[in-house]
């Protein structure tokens, strides 16, 4: 299948995948690995169902270095990899949710009762948002004007005037090294670090590895919490579109919510 996002591997872009479904193998290995880390399992898993990566001129990664291009795996091109294997294997699709109307605040419930009454959402009826490539040899950036620009000051007493950044889509790699500094828990600090970590470019021009570590996480901390917020919508514009409508069955209102497809991954290693 298409990957939403291409990935860039030893200077190659790659845009489709074959998958196939999980071996128990497979399955032992990513659980093991999710002790040391969720990322580090995501990058198992993704190494583990992968069966081939091909570019538009027809390069196929060999099948050795599978596991080492899953860690260069965009994390919404990871998610689609893991889900759709799993979804190979496993015919049930549903997520389970409890949901509170924002208007009138009744808690709307979705669940599997029996085959007559399931009112889950299911991942399969879930739309992927593919990011059309066209084939370039470049991958893809997320480019972004600061409503305002930030000043940082660098260690040679210079300040630096940041009015754009580039980055790249953040990778399971960039995630790995973003948990093993700071845990993962995927909260605000984490997805900063982890723009920090996938910064490549600013005011247009390349930014080196130890620029972006040792000052990335200086500019995030400084954009507006509105930049930051429509940076993160950037990051998540392509794969699965996780939004889903709800209707309130006491006063009527009609709202968007997004379902958690990550209980759908935790449960399949217990099954
Ligand atoms: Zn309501």
């Amino acid at each position: 299948m298409k990957l939403p996002i291409p990935v860039e591997f030893r200077g190659k872009i790659y845009t489709e995948m074959d998958l196939k479904e999980p071996s128990p193998n497979v399955l032992a290995d990513t659980e093991s690995a999710l002790k040391k880390g969720q990322h580090r399992a995501v990058a198992t898993m993704v190494g583990g169902v992968l069966s081939a990566l091909r570019s538009t001129s027809g390069d196929i990664v060999d099948r050795k270095e599978l596991e080492q291009a899953a860690r260069k795996f965009p994390l919404r091109s990871a998610e689609v990899a893991v889900i759709y294997s799993l979804l190979e294997r496993d015919e049930d699709d549903g997520i389970e949710g409890v949901y509170t109307c924002p208007r009138c605040g009744e808690k709307i419930v979705c669940e599997y009762v029996d085959e007559y009454d399931d009112t889950r959402d299911h991942i399969r009826s879930l739309k992927v948002v593919n990011c059309d490539s066209n084939g370039d040899q470049i991958a893809p950036l997320i480019f972004f004007e600061l409503s305002s620009p930030v000043d940082i000051v660098t260690t040679d007493r210079e300040t630096l005037r940041v009015s754009d950044i580039g980055m790249r889509h953040p990778t399971v790699a960039d995630a790995m090294t973003v948990e093993a500094q700071i845990g993962a828990d995927v909260n605000i600090k984490f997805q900063m670090a982890l723009m920090a970590e996938s910064l490549e470019r600013i005011n247009g021009e390349e930014v080196n590895r130890s620029f972006a570590s040792s000052y990335g996480m200086m500019v995030m901390n400084k954009i507006s919490r509105t930049d930051l917020i429509a940076i993160s919508k950037m990051t998540t514009a392509f794969g699965i579109d996780q939004t889903v409508q709800k209707k309130c069955h006491e006063c009527g209102k009609v709202w968007e919510e997004v379902v958690n497809t990550s209980n759908f991954f935790v449960s399949a290693l217990d099954s």
